[in-house]
């Protein structure tokens, strides 16, 4: 393996915490000022990417790391707070079985600590409000009427049972794939959720766990996602997607998530190259020339570790193979946003509630308590999702908190209207993103393309946590996907 080399000085600087390279004093237009060579150029400064570069390196490849933005984590990212506090805009929340994310983070030296989740949960639907307990028979389900909820535990279990019959590795290939990817999940839960409490209850679900309604997903995708929530030795459930004790919601990060990236980027140094948008890959001879703004990295493998839609975006030379360029044409990125207000104590919590709150109206309809292990001050953090994300498009900043704080108000009570302060993240609006937490898939894409999720394209490899079997769409899932393309490359260098 060639050692990592560089062609011409590189006008940097370390930046901050991660010890990343930003490139400096490139005007545009003199983009081609900078090359460096590599074993592997690893497009994409997210978990995934960051993760294949850690196990490339380990493994004595040369690699470059190139990032679009101006930090590392993508989808993962610690927003600061006046108070001198830190919270979460994307991904937070780790679980049971989600054992890469936390092996990573382990590693790194980045605690854990338990989701909030003492007192009660709240439902408000049909303007009323009922707190519930999460440690009785029914578990964290809301209490809807007996018909409702005996109809959503037998809809959970046949969901449950349809998963089993998908792999993971190649959900296309289940034996009733083409009948489970012609229709929706809207088309599924209509003729299986008769009971309107119960639909309400599935319809929550999807919005909660995809930021997508049930009419946008395949019913093959969605058994798809909850047979990946598991991992080698457990089957994966709808319940470990939706629950918080023992579920993907259990814990979170000391420090904010963005911990982990900012870490794991340190380790590599400057071979992590921040503002770097990836704009053409281009095969030359044995060679791939991949041109990013301001640099451009000569390598003999490339790893692209974003998600599908945004891949889409680079242009390759020569053209990628149908099957897999229309892929990237048809799965698109869930609408998302995240709300978090701060308040100067956790005020709910005296009124016994754990500030999770399921909701049937409201640009907010699912919500936590997002306050730091001390409590030292008090965060509510909640989803804007799909339909409802969607109709903020046009909304300004304090049009969109307005709404937010109108629906923290109607469940938590007047205090609620005055926070400290209040941050918003909208991803949709997020030129490297372009939505979340997952690119998913509509009806008909699994079956026809999905064998070109993973498939290398030459010396081109995919990753990003679209690509996983356990945990796509988490954080998990993109660690998991960084490890497996090491793998793959590491037997081609
Ligand atoms: C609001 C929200 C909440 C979430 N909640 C959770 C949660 O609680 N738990 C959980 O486990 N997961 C959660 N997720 C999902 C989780 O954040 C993602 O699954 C994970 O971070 C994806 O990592 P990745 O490396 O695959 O992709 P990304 O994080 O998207 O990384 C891709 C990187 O590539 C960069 N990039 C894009 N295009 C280019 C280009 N052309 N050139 C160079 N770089 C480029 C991006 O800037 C980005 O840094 C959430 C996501 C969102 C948005």
């Amino acid at each position: 393996m060639a050692r990592e080399r560089q062609t011409l000085s590189r006008r940097s600087l370390l930046g901050g915490a991660a010890g990343a390279v930003t490139l400096t004093g490139l005007a545009a237009g003199t983009a081609s000022a900078a090359t460096r060579s590599a074993d592997v150029a690893i497009v994409g400064g997210g978990l995934a990417g960051l993760t294949a570069a850690r196990d490339l390196v380990a493994g004595g490849a040369s690699v470059v790391v190139l990032e679009a933005r101006d930090r590392v984590g993508g989808r993962v990212v610690n927003l600061k707070l006046a108070n001198g506090g830190v919270t979460e805009g994307g991904g937070e929340f780790i679980g049971p079985t989600q054992n890469r994310i936390k092996a990573l983070a382990d590693s790194l030296g980045v605690a854990t600590f338990t989701t909030y989740n003492t007192g009660n949960n709240l439902l408000y639907k049909d303007g009323k409000k009922t707190p519930y307990a999460t440690d009785g028979l029914l578990g964290s389900v809301p209490p809807i009427d007996v018909a409702g909820l005996a109809n959503a535990a037998a809809v959970q279990a046949e969901l449950d049972g349809m998963a089993k019959q998908v792999p993971v590795d190649a959900p296309w290939t289940a034996a009733k794939a083409e009948e489970w990817d012609r229709q929706t999940f809207e088309t599924w839960l209509r003729a299986n959720a008769v009971i309107p409490s119960a639909k309400f209850l599935l319809d929550v679900a999807c919005t909660s766990i995809f930021s997508a309604e049930p009419r946008e997903l395949s019913l093959l995708y969605v058994l798809f996602y909850i047979a990946a929530a598991g991992d080698e030795s457990h089957p994966g459930t709808l319940e470990r997607l939706t629950d918080t004790a023992g579920g993907a919601q259990e814990s979170r990060f000391v420090g904010g998530s963005q911990q982990v990236p900012i870490k794991l980027a340190a380790t590599l140094g400057d071979r992590v190259v921040l503002n770097a948008p990836v704009r053409s890959i281009a095969k030359s001879g044995s060679q791939y020339v991949v041109t990013a703004d301001g640099l451009t990295v000569n390598a003999r493998r490339v790893v692209v570790a974003v998600p599908p839609p945004l891949a889409a975006r680079i242009t390759y030379d020569p053209l990628l193979p149908a099957a897999r360029d229309q892929l990237g044409q048809r799965l698109p990125m869930g609408s998302i946003g995240k709300a978090i207000a701060i308040y100067d104590t956790p005020f709910w919590r005296a009124d016994g509630l754990n500030g999770q709150v399921v909701s049937d109206s409201g640009t907010v309809r699912s919500t936590f308590d997002n306050s730091p292990p001390d409590a030292s001050y008090g965060a509510l953090m909640g989803f804007i999702e799909a339909d409802q994300m969607r109709a903020l498009d046009g909304a300004s900043a304090d049009q969109v908190r307005a709404a937010v704080l109108k629906d923290y108000a109607t469940y938590f009570g007047d205090k609620a209207k005055s926070p400290t302060s209040f941050l918003l993240q909208r991803w949709d609006n997020e030129g490297f993103s372009r939505g979340g937490p997952v690119a998913y898939a509509p009806p008909g894409v699994l079956t026809q393309y999905g064998a070109a999720l993973r498939a290398p394209v030459e010396g081109i490899h995919w990753a990003g946590t679209e690509t996983s079997t356990y945990w796509t769409g988490y954080m998990d899932g993109a660690v998991r996907s960084g490890e497996r393309v090491a793998k793959e490359v590491l037997p081609t260098l």
